[in-house]
């Protein structure tokens, strides 16, 4: 295609929905009316501790020995919120994270931000940063940094994994890969990541944050799976 037909058809052919490519909504919007209306948002009335969308059972909460002392997220990790989060992760991080953010702090509960000293996100494994070029986790982490007004510490990094690595056991990598705690924690911390799946990101940070002093960790991710 010419450049001027290139240049023609950006201005005449509406933007595209990013889940199911029809029509956007408006003109630089990321869905069509039909996706947006079929986010998957989460209550703020679910579990308090793992976030899940109704209270755990007694004894049964996945999060009950968690090192971290709330989570929530607004949307689950399923159709157009599942597509956005995975191009967030790639080519469209950027325009992605905002709006992630966005809805991260809209309806967040209070058990989960109030007295806040720093948001820290959760660092990217090395080797997937490598691979997308992206890290989003701190991209939503600086967007909901600013709209609470607290500073974004990038407190935690994650010991490099070189060539050496390769007799290594998984389970040794993993290990290998934990987070490592990089300058003193305030006492209340907001951790910031993606997803929440098993919560065992969340855990092994919150842990080495709570390990350097913090005495409260709460989690606020843009989805959560659902099992
Ligand atoms: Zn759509
Ligand atoms: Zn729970």
């Amino acid at each position: 295609m010419s450049r001027a037909a290139d240049l023609l058809t950006c201005l005449v052919v509406p933007e595209r929905c990013l889940h199911c490519r029809g029509p956007a909504e408006r003109p630089g919007a990321m869905l069509c009316h039909a996706c947006h209306g079929a986010l998957p948002w989460l209550p703020v009335d679910g579990c308090r501790r793992c976030g899940l969308p109704r209270p755990c059972p007694r004894g049964r909460c996945p999060s009950r020995s968690a090192p971290f002392a709330a989570a929530w997220a607004p949307l689950s990790y399923e159709g157009p919120a599942r597509t956005l989060a995975l191009l967030g992760k790639d080519r469209a991080a950027r325009r992605v994270a905002p709006w992630f953010a966005a809805a991260m702090v809209a309806r967040v509960p209070a058990t989960v931000t109030d007295g806040v000293a720093a948001v820290v996100p959760v660092p990217p494994d090395p080797r997937r940063l490598r691979r997308r070029g992206e890290d989003h986790a701190a991209l939503l982490a600086a967007a909901v940094a600013a709209a609470l007004g607290v500073p974004r510490l990038p407190l935690l990094g994650r010991e490099r994994s070189g060539p050496a690595q390769h007799h290594r056991t998984r389970a040794e990598r993993l290990r290998i890969a934990a987070p490592v705690l990089l300058a003193v924690p305030p006492d209340r911390v907001l951790l910031v990541d993606d997803v929440h799946t098993t919560g065992a990101t969340a855990r092994a940070a919150a842990a080495a944050l709570r390990g350097g002093g913090a005495r409260r960790v709460t989690v606020l991710t843009a989805l959560r799976t659902l099992r």
